[in-house]
């Protein structure tokens, strides 16, 4: 039957390939009630499928490859450290001994109870959490259920196959990644799920939240997932099929082309050079920064080297991180924005619980509020400043007393160093993120104390339009277009300007094909972006014309009919 599903989603591209379900067994519990005499083998059994679940994440660890995303390892320690809590491991003995009920029943009530708990708790980061517990209790219940692993998938020649899941464990991905499948949809998970963040790292089309996909799809089932649109298409009549083949290999033709412009410097058609770097989230990212001839990297987004661990890592640990990523780029700059977390990135045993996260300790707010964390970060950044071009970048800063802090406390970072004779960059700039609309809306006063600025787009418009930017219910809201948004930006960019600081945007507009050229209109030479979309950001730039674009950029920026701003925005990327 031919139908389709709209879910969001995660990684662009189109694919087409045969459905491979993947099986979500704890939708097809048997509850059965067993005598008194049976109860210890049953509790046995349910043992041995723990001991199983726990060998099976073993092999997993040891067959991690060696180019893995540092977050797969994080996620199998994760899912260990479930197995082995007590309220996993142990709870369902006691509802098998008391109720005398199979292991299997026994664990999922334990399991609703557990995901009970963490629906209920408002970090947004340990709600999340509630998907790891029940890969975690699949897993076991396969072993439990004797479930085979999923037979070793045929590749045809002409399609790949496409994963469909309810839910996808990440750990569960290290497997998907060595039999290269073509892509991947499941039923839950939000854009900023672990698995969502693997997904990415994996570079195949995906979708996520398409609610009843597992159940709606059958094995084999010819798909195409339309990564751009956050499409999917089942059972597509010959037309349509022929229609997606054709995009797809022109997508593909696309990719191959604009590989080509790798060494090619960004500038537009009228000779106005534009800078293009790429964001990163760990120094492994660097291999796809290379890839596509970035010009450094514009944001490290540091926080991702805490999260997912229980200690913190120490100055030497990021010492040797920041370095790395320093000296791969060989002195092309290197902005490594300080901590940014709170809000949805809460640390391990860091999560008390706020009344409004995103409005709360975060960011700078967190770094001011503990300085001894970031004095390590500090010293460690300033370190590995003698590798190579490096920059420090303050994340959220709305009051100046905030940046007067920060700068206080890496100039007593320095004296520590100085003290023992550690070599730094004694230049090292410091910027500031601009991402909260007082922020932009009192330039000047920052620009005094920094040496440059960047727009971080997805929390201005967040707190402009005052959408929470994790919450699926008012995602609809989310728009760059939105005349504020725009205001701001624009205001931002020709501010700095004006006073000769640098200025870039490292938020997700500047990956954004349908804004580069209204950005460029407003004055932005300075892009920062995921690694994969530089190509077609560059492509774009060297077929612009800033005597072009920038009237129409100032009509976008007079407007305030919604239509209007369409119709312009359609003009100017004609
Ligand atoms: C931003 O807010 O635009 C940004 C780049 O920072 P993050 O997405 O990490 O909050
Ligand atoms: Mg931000």
């Amino acid at each position: 039957m031919n139908f389709v599903l709209h879910g969001s989603s995660v990684a662009s591209g189109i694919t087409v390939g045969h459905a491979h379900l993947v099986s979500s067994a704890r939708l097809d519990v048997a509850h059965y009630q067993i005598p008194d005499a049976a109860v210890t083998a049953e509790i046995f059994r349910f043992d041995a499928g723990i001991s199983r679940a726990k060998q099976e994440l073993a092999l997993l660890e040891s067959q991690m490859p060696a180019d893995a995303p540092a977050e797969f390892g994080a996620f199998i320690n994760l899912h260990r450290m479930i197995l082995e809590d007590s309220s996993l491991s142990h709870a369902p003995r006691d509802l098998i001994r008391e109720r005398k009920c199979n292991a299997e029943w026994a664990l999922v009530q334990q399991m609703e109870t557990l995901v009970e708990q963490f629906e209920a708790m408002e970090d947004p980061y340990l709600r999340e959490r509630k998907a790891d517990i029940q890969q975690v209790v699949e897993r076991v219940l396969k072993a439990l259920m004797g479930d085979k692993a999923p037979a070793e998938p045929q590749l045809s020649e002409e399609h790949k196959l496409i994963v469909v899941a309810h839910d996808l464990s990440p750990a569960d991905m290290l497997l998907f990644k060595r039999h290269e499948f073509g892509g991947f949809v499941t039923d839950v998970g939000g854009v900023t799920s672990h698995t969502a963040i693997v997904a990415r790292s994996l570079n195949i089309p995906a979708l996520v939240g398409l609610h009843h996909a597992r159940h709606m799809i059958r094995e084999g089932e010819l798909l195409i997932v339309d990564g751009n649109q956050g499409v999917l298409i089942v059972d597509p009549d010959p037309i349509v099929l022929a229609e997606y083949q054709l995009r797809q290999s022109q997508h593909e033709l696309e990719k191959k082309k604009l590989r080509r412009l790798k060494t090619t410097p960004a500038a537009t058609l009228d000779g106005a050079a534009v800078e293009l770097y790429a964001n990163i989230e760990l120094p492994q990212d660097l291999a796809g920064v290379h890839e596509v001839g970035a010009q450094g990297v514009g944001l490290f987004r540091t926080e991702f080297l805490f999260m997912n661990r229980k200690d913190l890592p120490g100055e030497d640990e990021q010492y040797e991180a920041y370095r790395e990523v320093a000296k791969a780029m060989g002195g092309k700059p290197v902005v490594i924005r300080t901590l940014d977390v709170g809000a949805d990135k809460a640390l391990s045993g860091n999560s008390q619980l706020m009344p409004n996260p995103a409005l709360g300790l975060r960011a700078i707010r967190f770094c001011l509020a503990e300085p001894q964390m970031f004095l390590v970060q500090l010293r460690a950044i300033l370190r590995a400043s003698k590798h190579g071009c490096v920059r420090i970048l303050l994340p959220m800063v709305a009051h100046l007393h905030e940046v007067e802090q920060a700068l206080a406390f890496i100039k007593q970072a320095k004296e520590q160093l100085d003290d023992k004779h550690v070599a730094y960059d004694k230049g090292i700039e410091v910027g500031g993120m601009i991402e909260i609309p007082a922020a932009a809306l009192s330039l000047p006063m920052f620009m005094k104390r920094l040496d440059f600025l960047s727009l971080g787009t997805n929390d201005l418009i967040q707190y402009t339009l005052a959408i929470d930017r994790t919450d699926d219910a008012v995602a609809h809201l989310y728009d760059p277009l939105h005349p504020a948004v725009l205001h701001l930006v624009a205001h931002v960019i020709q501010t700095a300007t004006r006073g000769d600081i640098p200025v870039a945007v490292c938020g997700e507009m500047a990956g954004d094909l349908a804004l580069t050229r209204l950005l460029l209109g407003f004055g932005l030479r300075n892009f920062s972006m995921h690694p994969a979309q530089l190509p077609a950001i560059k492509e774009r730039v060297l077929r612009s014309s800033l005597a072009e674009v920038q009237p129409l950029a100032q009509k976008v920026l007079r407007s305030s009919d919604a239509a209007k701003t369409r119709e312009l925005l359609a003009k100017l990327n004609a």
